[in-house]
């Protein structure tokens, strides 16, 4: 059924056969209904893609990848099932997209969880020690304590969802995300006592470099997990060369790969499955559409007044600009080192050039982010009272979240952006102030540790544990002929252009309906 659907649709859409080529989002819909026909989409990630507002009212928190799958959603049908992060009723319809009113729209499932648990799996094992394990940073991996059970049962909880599920939806696939539900795929078949649909993984983070030895129990559980996929992307080649690593470690000559599929001898059955590298994107064209938007313009000169980066005619002051939420793994405290370097190395910017720092806090509830939140907060103060003047402060910071609509025009009135992540899965602001910038000549300074750098061409690659190298990288590329720095930007664009989150999610899901793995029990 699958391949027939497959040849008699795919030239009446204009795709190629067996391609996953995809640039709009509604090629997207195109491709899937290529892939999957009429089969409904059921998606399972941790956080839910809308905030209830109250009375029926919800709005839809930014995060392209987020609001890709709802769009694609909302255009092919089907279930999402998250765990619920604001009130409201345990079901909801959402509509599909406005301009395509026609569309099925989905059903979300929302479910609610007690307090500790959902405070034990999220803080306790998905922050406190999957989060950081994965960054390579161990000296902040927490205590397990229980946290391992909580995080256990919700992905229990959630597999007993998708069953539930299942009973009245025939999805063409299951799509799962992300380091806090690692365990749903194996639960589901374990409680399933009949075939399933595909299950496709898409790990969103890094995957360890060099694992400690204490942490191998839990780990072989994670990795377990993740073998009862069909498929698990990742962002980079690296992070599948080390997850490949990390399985033989644990599996020796009971796992082999040939490229493309890996398959593991163990001890509930042999599971075979595909591994593949598909990076995370953006849809170009709408930040650049939002950059050049009359209002959110306005808006982003608003905001660039309260940060007094606008001079008395209302000309922009020049600086960088750096968009991350206040996590540790963003770099917040080497990026102040660089600026310090620069301010020593290059006086001529003292005055001349500011950091404008969009840092919304996150995590709270986890002790690290808290303690880290107040390292940075000092060593800000500690810059500023270093280097400022009356009429200049070198970092000015917005500690709160501001909508894309107001980011995108930020980055294009920006000389440059500051990315010093010392490890990033993939760093989606890099590439959306590139495509915010289309035809500008700002400079994007991206640290060589985040997944953007791996898979963009022609960049000035800093390296944020190396403060005096990057401060010079930076002098040096702020002084380069606009006329160079435009072209290396359009260079990266093409390269996003053509890699963009359609492409992304159509080459997580192709030939998937065709290949299901079978269950070998
Ligand atoms: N973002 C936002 N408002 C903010 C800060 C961030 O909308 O105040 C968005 C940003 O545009 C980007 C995402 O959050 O789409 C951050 O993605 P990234 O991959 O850079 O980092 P992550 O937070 O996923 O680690």
């Amino acid at each position: 059924m699958a391949s027939l659907l497959s040849s008699s649709l795919a030239p009446a859409f204009g795709l190629k056969e067996g391609s996953s080529e995809c640039r709009s989002p509604e090629e997207m819909v195109l491709f899937y209904r290529r892939e999957f026909g009429r089969a409904p989409l059921l998606v399972v990630t941790n956080r839910e893609p809308i905030v209830w507002e109250g009375a029926g009212h919800l709005s839809f928190p930014p995060g392209g990848v987020t609001q890709t799958i709802h769009r694609l959603l909302g255009m092919v049908g089907g279930e999402w099932i998250a765990l619920r992060d604001s009130s409201g009723p345990d079901l909801l319809r959402i509509s599909p997209p406005r301009e395509s009113p026609e569309a099925p729209g989905y059903l979300l499932q929302r479910l609610s969880l007690p307090d500790e648990v959902r405070e034990a799996h999220y803080a306790g094992f998905s922050n406190g020690v999957l989060w950081p394990f994965f960054h390579d940073d161990p000296e902040r991996v927490g205590e397990l304590r229980n946290s391992f059970e909580a995080y256990l049962h919700v992905n229990r909880r959630l597999a007993g969802k998708v069953l539930e599920s299942l009973t009245t939806l025939s999805p063409g696939v299951i799509w799962i995300h992300d380091y806090q539900l690692a365990l749903v795929a194996r639960e589901v078949r374990r409680m399933a006592g009949h075939h399933l649909p595909p299950l496709a993984f898409f790990w969103h983070i890094p995957w360890v470099d060099t694992p400690s030895p204490r942490d191998t129990a839990w780990l072989s559980e994670v990795v377990e997990g993740l073998l009862f996929h069909d498929r698990i992307g990742f962002q980079t080649e690296g992070y599948r060369e080390r997850f490949l690593d990390t399985v033989r470690r644990l599996y020796g000559d009971r796992a082999s790969w040939d490229g493309e599929s890996l398959c593991v001898r163990m001890e509930s059955g042999t599971r075979t499955l595909s591994l593949g590298v598909y990076p995370v994107s953006i849809d170009p064209a709408h930040f650049d559409r939002l950059a050049r938007d009359p209002e959110g313009t306005r808006a982003a000169r608003e905001v660039l007044r309260e940060a007094d980066l606008l001079g008395p005619g209302e000309d922009v002051r020049p600086y960088l600009v750096s968009v991350d939420r206040m996590d540790y793994s963003k770099g917040f405290l080497e990026r102040i080192e660089i600026l310090e370097a620069l301010f020593t190395r290059h006086p001529s910017r003292i005055g001349t050039l500011s950091l404008l720092q969009v840092a919304p806090p996150t995590r709270q509830s986890v002790e690290a982010y808290r303690r880290y939140s107040r390292q940075v907060e000092a060593a800000v103060g500690r810059l500023n009272a270093r280097f400022g003047r009356s009429d200049w402060v070198p970092v000015k910071t917005i500690a709160r979240s501001l909508p894309q609509t107001i980011l995108a025009p930020l980055y294009r009135f920006s000389s440059g952006a500051l990315i010093t992540a010392t490890k990033d899965g993939m760093n989606l602001v890099a590439k959306e102030f590139l495509a915010s910038q289309k035809g500008g000549d700002g400079v994007l300074f991206l640290s060589r540790h985040t997944g953007a750098a791996q898979t963009m061409e022609g960049l000035a690659l800093i390296d944020p544990f190396d403060p005096v190298q990057s401060a010079r990288l930076i002098h040096q590329g702020l002084s380069l002929d606009p006329e160079i720095r435009r072209r290396r930007n359009d260079r990266a664009l093409a390269s996003i252009e053509r890699n963009n989150v359609c492409r992304w999610m159509s080459e997580n899901l192709l030939s998937l309906r065709s290949s299901p793995a079978p269950i070998l029990r």
